[in-house]
């Protein structure tokens, strides 16, 4: 048993406490935002590994994320559930690189003005219940989650878990890690089942959620305005109702601006006592599991 301090109460590091908990090591969260208040309460949240790299990490990161997820949707409160949806694509394309991550992958025909299609079961994890789900697992594991600002990583007898995604610049004093701000407009759920994703030019994605639609999307590197911008709100609400048509009927509910960790490379790495796991891009929810066995690993050595 390893006495463990977990820097960040995102998915990220939430999940590593949950995983290391399991595992039987003491364990205490500490985070300036709690749980709801982070940039993962903000994301999507769809299965899709984006803007995260190296791919060859990313592919078993997530793919073991998939694993995980498809048996927490059969979990009565997790807020996860397996939707099938469909990707659209401008010009035609060849499988995924991620094609080995999910179970199948099938080519539709595609919605007039697309080149090409295809259609996966993708995990979509509604944050805000997802996130309290995880959190009351780690104090129903023992764990502890405390609200504190810190100015520097732990020192003392704890190995130190540092998930404290953009907080990296100053906790790691490692300037790579930059935000790609990301705007979202959450809509009334009107019947909505499937998702629909166009990853790029430009991405726009419509996540349905048991009691709302997420609407998105925006990737604005260097960014750090959390203000939701009323232009950029309506230049979506028109991509998204481009490929799902029956989004003009939705009221507009909310708006929400997240600033997504990005960084050449996730950092997933033991230095000393301090295991570093930030960096996850837009896949922090994607990569959450993957990393954090990695970081169970790390903790063991
Ligand atoms: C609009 C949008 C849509 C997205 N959609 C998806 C999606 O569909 N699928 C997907 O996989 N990902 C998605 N993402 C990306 C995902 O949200 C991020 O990758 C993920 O939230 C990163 O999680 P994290 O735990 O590393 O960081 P965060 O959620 O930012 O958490 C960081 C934690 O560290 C703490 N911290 C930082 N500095 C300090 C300090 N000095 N002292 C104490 N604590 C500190 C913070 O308070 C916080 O608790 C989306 C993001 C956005 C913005």
């Amino acid at each position: 048993m390893v006495r463990v301090t977990v820097v960040g109460a995102g998915v990220v590091g939430l999940t590593c406490a949950v995983r290391l908990l399991e595992d039987g090591h003491r364990v205490d969260v500490l985070a300036r935002d709690l749980p709801l208040e982070t940039t993962s309460a903000v994301a999507a949240a769809v299965w899709y590994p984006y803007l995260a790299f190296p791919r060859e990490r990313i592919l078993d990161w997530s793919a073991a994320s998939y694993g995980v997820f498809a048996g927490l949707a059969d979990v009565a409160g997790t807020g996860v559930t397996m939707r099938a949806g469909t990707e659209v694509f401008r010009t035609p394309q060849e499988d995924p690189w991620w094609r080995a991550a999910v179970s199948s992958l099938d080519k539709v025909a595609p919605p007039p003005g697309y080149a090409d299609a295809w259609t996966f079961l993708a995990p979509v994890v509604e944050m805000p219940l997802y996130l309290a789900w995880l959190a009351a697992r780690v104090e129903e594991l023992g764990g502890t989650i405390t609200r504190l600002n810190l100015s520097a990583l732990p020192t003392g007898p704890d190995v130190v878990v540092n998930a404290s995604a953009l907080g990296s610049r100053l906790l790691a004093e490692d300037s790579s890690v930059t935000p790609v701000r990301g705007q979202v407009v959450l809509v009334e759920q009107i019947g909505v089942e499937r998702w629909w994703l166009q990853s790029k030019d430009p991405a726009t994605y419509v996540i349905p959620r048991s009691h709302d639609i997420v609407v998105g999307g925006t990737e604005e590197p260097g960014d750090w305005s959390r203000t939701p911008s009323p232009a950029t709100a309506a230049a979506i609400l028109a991509r998204a109702r481009g490929l799902v048509p029956e989004l003009a009927g939705a009221a507009v509910l909310r708006h929400r601006v997240g600033l997504r960790p990005a960084r050449p490379s996730v950092r997933v790495e033991r230095v000393g006592d301090v295991v570093h796991c930030y960096g996850h891009g837009g896949a922090g929810v994607t990569l959450s599991w993957g990393t954090a066995d990695e970081v169970a690993t790390l903790v063991g050595q």
